[in-house]
């Protein structure tokens, strides 16, 4: 018998050439979110490769390798048919991407055939373990259950699922959490970063790009896609709301477009209705979170919205036991322990596990993907609209970033991280380069060039001030030292692209190569000499030989 049950099975799996997905159950053991259960990144990897082994509804893709040499993976969720034209609807978001390459005639034929762009990004945090836990299963489910969410998801979207943005994170967290596990240490956080450069900060790179999973992300998601709406997934501390979602609160940086504020609005006060309907407790909106610095986001200044879910923490994987008269009555926008508009059912303290976070983050992801399916026409115009909202800026005309500047290496830096992030730059013969605002990405070059004015916000009229939640400026000029100019007159003999940096005559103190230099001089073994009057350096390679 049971030899021609598995004979059967073969045929069968041969005819649908699928056999069923592993679920995380099985294939870790546990239940995603059950007490103490921490992961390894490299079974993380390897269940999403078997997802995609037994199922025609994901793919995986490794972009690269993380900061300490990981394999940094991306899944892509759709329909079988979906994921054979791949190719098609990448080339549909760069198009409508672009009102200068595509006509609004031409858009609504694209807007008809494409499909919303959602990507999901998880634990940039990793001691914000949850979302990782929560990906997996989220990821299995909607390969796996037939629902009629399930299908409007897998229909009308392009799901991209960043298990994990810091996978060398998840190991550092996990082998913590073990080593301490049953020690008065057990929950807290590692004494080491998380990241081994900038630990928490990994979540203030996304001007700068000075991470390896901030250039994956950006290059080989972003940059690619065009996503209409970004959910980033968050957790924070534990004694105020379980859940916020936006909208957001004031500052809102004045460069993002108002037609993504207000999706954004829209799509997280879905999210919230489905959470309380789903009869989860604590969930805030426009609360805490303010969206002023463009550290912390890409995509607002790229066409996309950003949406960001924080979830009450417990401890790492151990439940955490919250007191009534422990919750909040000052957070910022709410009170923990009343009912108002935006903070309606409080939850009333009590244990909050790792699978608490769980329920409510696979319930938002699956609310946020629901709405992008079933506004997915709007979703998609709104994008052709503001692209061409952004190229029809008007003033300033443009900047302009002289040729002769104090730090040369500085410029450079400066420009080359505009154009990561896919600001078009042009030269005079001179050697200026030029920034025209009508390019569909004007508002971000805007915003890390102009210089900005934190708004006046008080906690009550004449009070003292809101405290911000996060820096009040991110002007690239000033924190890089190049000089930079608007400009309302057109600058005419404009050729595309960047000019190299002309060479340096010796190695001058006030430019930023010259140290970059000198460190490499130490490094190969050479001798570095200073001058003292003007400061300026001199380099002996390990030969004796001179290479000012
Ligand atoms: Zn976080």
């Amino acid at each position: 018998m049971r030899h021609r049950a598995a004979g059967w099975l073969v045929l069968c799996c041969a005819a649908v050439a699928w056999a069923a997905p592993p679920s995380p159950e099985s294939y870790f053991g546990q239940r995603m979110g059950a007490d103490h259960l921490v992961l390894d990144w490299s079974q993380v990897v390897s269940y999403f490769r078997a997802l995609e082994r037994e199922s025609d509804r994901i793919k995986v893709e490794e972009l690269g390798r993380s900061t300490e040499g990981r394999p940094f993976i991306a899944a892509t969720i759709a329909s079988a048919e979906t994921l054979r034209k791949l190719d098609r609807y990448r080339e549909i978001q760069r198009r409508l991407a672009d009102p200068r390459i595509t006509s609004a005639a031409d858009a609504e034929g694209l807007i008809g055939e494409g499909k919303a762009v959602v990507l999901i990004t998880c634990s940039i945090h990793a001691t914000e373990l949850a979302s990782t836990q929560t990906a997996v299963e989220f990821a299995w489910r909607l390969i796996t259950e037939d629902k009629p969410r399930f299908r409007a998801i897998l229909r009308d979207t392009v799901f991209l699922l960043v298990p994990s943005l810091n996978p060398d994170g998840v190991d550092i967290v996990t082998r913590w959490y073990r080593r301490t596990l049953g020690t008065p240490f057990e929950g807290t956080g590692p004494p080491e970063l998380y990241q081994k450069y900038v630990g928490h900060d990994n979540n203030r790179d996304w001007y700068m790009f000075t991470q390896a999973e901030t250039r994956l992300t950006i290059a080989g998601l972003h940059n690619v896609w065009h996503p209409q709406i970004v959910y980033d997934v968050h957790q924070m501390g534990s004694n105020a709301a379980r859940i916020f979602v936006p909208p957001w609160m004031d500052p809102i940086e004045p460069n993002i477009d108002a037609i993504l504020m207000q999706e954004s609005t829209m799509i997280g006060t879905a999210m919230a209705a489905d959470l309380t309907a789903a009869g989860r407790q604590g969930v805030a909106i426009h609360a805490m979170y303010d969206f002023w610095a463009p550290s912390r986001h890409y995509q607002a200044f790229h066409g996309g919205m950003r949406i960001l879910t924080e979830s009450a923490s417990a401890k790492l994987a151990t439940p955490a036991t919250v007191q009534a008269e422990q919750l909040d009555r000052n957070a910022l926008g709410y009170n923990a322990r009343e009912r108002s508009w935006n903070f309606l059912e409080p939850w009333g303290g009590g244990t909050w596990r790792l699978r608490d976070i769980v329920d409510d983050q696979l319930i938002a992801m699956e609310s946020c993907l629901y709405q992008a399916a079933i506004h997915r026409e709007e979703l998609l115009r709104n994008f052709y609209r503001v692209g061409q909202r952004q190229a029809g800026r008007q003033s300033p005309w443009g900047f302009v970033i002289p040729a002769e500047q104090r730090d040369p290496g500085a410029t450079q830096k400066l420009l080359e991280t505009l154009a990561f992030g896919q600001v078009e730059i042009a030269h005079n013969a001179a050697g200026d380069h030029v920034i025209r605002m009508a390019q569909p990405y004007s508002g971000w070059a805007k915003a890390l060039l102009e210089r900005q004015h934190y708004p006046d916000l008080r906690l009550y009229p004449d009070g003292p001030p809101q405290r911000p939640y996060d820096v009040t400026a991110h002007t690239l000029p000033l924190l890089m030292g190049v000089r930079v100019e608007a400009t309302d007159s057109p600058v005419e003999g404009l050729t595309p692209g960047i000019v190299p940096r002309k060479a340096a005559t010796g190695l001058p103190a006030a430019d930023s190569d010259s140290w970059r230099a000198i460190n490499r001089a130490w490094a190969g073994g050479g001798r570095v000499w200073r001058n003292r009057a003007s400061g300026d350096f001199a380099v002996s390679d390990p030969g004796g030989g001179w290479t000012v």
